[in-house]
């Protein structure tokens, strides 16, 4: 079997308690079903500031784009507060985005059956919620020019965000959308807000015509993204994947999370372009949270967050569908028997510990298997 190549970087805070629970689910899944993965390490964020002076090293920046897939903690914390602003925590992974050119965040939102009742929705809203939020992660206004602060010389400044997207941009992340959603019930709603701005008019030009080209068979409906917003809350479940740009994604996937629950459960993905040779997409795997600094080393962080990163990454990565959704009924079934970590228990109930929660479910996804 083809060797895959993992790169791990566990980050700070709670990043290394996190990953070390998919650490043994890979050796487990080496060692048990002989499934090849390579692994290797590096620092990011703090750690590798510590280590290095920089947010990531050139030499973990080369093992990052040799990998078929990285998975990354999480970085940050009061203890590089005052580091210059070009090697801080999150430069590592703005480092990373860049130069694997992620172009696409997937964001699932995804209900448990065992914690629906815990979410500030009613249950019978986001009970068996399924969707998945793609969002352009490197154009938008976020990235724009002009991007400034200028100074008007009459006592007043100008704060200046430029929202710009070129056709190519559109229809690249369109395209994942549209891929994802064959693999799943099949519709794709493209939010934006044609109705102000020009960007918007051309998003739903361009998604338009490559629905047409090459993905007629999928359902594609749009809205107004601040409709969406409303949509997402009153009835999130008319949704399978929401696709939309870097800023309305940064919010609306955020809106989505909420509605399931802890940060502790969240995992996401960000895509770039499969290699022409190859077909193979960059990829990098990472949980929603930061690296926690408030409980970091206590061993009570919740891993599923983590562990449901790389079972997209077994996924989207791999091809490896049937262990990824192994995986996620793993997680499933140990909620189902109330096993919780602090973050997701209800007040008083008795909760378990970081390794214990990955025993849990690398056992569970041991017996799922043997099925
Ligand atoms: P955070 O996500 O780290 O924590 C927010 C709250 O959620 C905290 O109370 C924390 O204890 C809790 N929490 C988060 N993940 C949890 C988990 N897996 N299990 C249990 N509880 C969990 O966000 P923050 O406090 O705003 O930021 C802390 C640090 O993380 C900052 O330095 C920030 O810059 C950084 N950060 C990094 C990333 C990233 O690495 N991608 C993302 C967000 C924040």
């Amino acid at each position: 079997m083809a060797s895959r190549k993992l790169l791990l970087l566990p980050g700070d805070g709670i990043g290394p308690e996190a990953m070390a629970e998919v650490r043994k689910l890979v050796a487990l899944m080496n060692e048990r079903f002989g499934a090849g993965f390579e692994t290797e390490e590096g620092l990011v964020g703090g750690s590798a500031y510590d280590a290095h002076g920089q947010a990531v090293s050139e030499a973990d920046m080369a093992k990052a784009m040799a990998a078929d897939a990285v998975l990354f903690g999480a970085v940050g914390g009061p203890k590089w507060a005052d580091v210059p602003y070009e090697v801080r925590p999150e430069a590592g992974l703005l480092r990373l985005r860049k130069d694997l050119e992620l172009f696409a965040n997937l964001r699932p939102a995804i209900c448990y059956p065992a914690l629906a009742a815990a979410s500030s929705l009613r249950q019978e809203v986001v009970e068996g919620l399924d969707i998945l939020i793609v969002r352009e992660l490197t154009g938008g206004v976020y990235f724009g020019e002009p991007k400034e602060i200028i100074d008007l010389g009459n006592g007043q400044k100008r704060g200046i965000d430029t929202q710009v997207y070129d056709t190519y941009e559109i229809e690249r992340i369109c395209g994942v959308a549209f891929e994802l959603a064959r693999t799943r019930r099949n519709k794709v709603c493209s939010m934006e807000k044609h109705n102000v701005m020009k960007s918007g008019v051309l998003w739903k030009e361009v998604a338009t015509a490559t629905h047409k080209a090459r993905y007629s068979d999928v359902e594609l409906t749009h809205m107004l993204a601040d409709a969406g917003g409303m949509q997402l809350v009153r009835w999130p479940k008319q949704f399978d994947v929401i696709v939309t740009d870097n800023l309305f994604g940064d919010m609306l996937s955020d809106v989505a999370a909420m509605l399931t629950g802890s940060l502790g459960m969240l995992p996401s993905a960000s895509l770039g372009a499969p290699d022409a040779k190859t077909g193979k997409r960059k990829a990098l795997y990472e949980p929603v949270h930061g690296s926690a600094p408030d409980i970091a080393g206590k061993g009570i962080a919740n891993p599923i967050a983590m562990i449901a990163s790389f079972a997209m990454c077994l996924r989207y990565s791999f091809g490896m569908i049937e262990e990824a959704d192994r995986l996620e009924a793993a997680i499933a079934a140990v909620l189902a028997d109330g096993l919780r970590t602090a973050d997701i228990a209800a007040p008083g109930a008795q909760t378990i510990g970081t390794t214990a929660m990955g025993d849990a479910i690398a056992e569970k996804f041991l017996a799922l298997s043997a099925a």
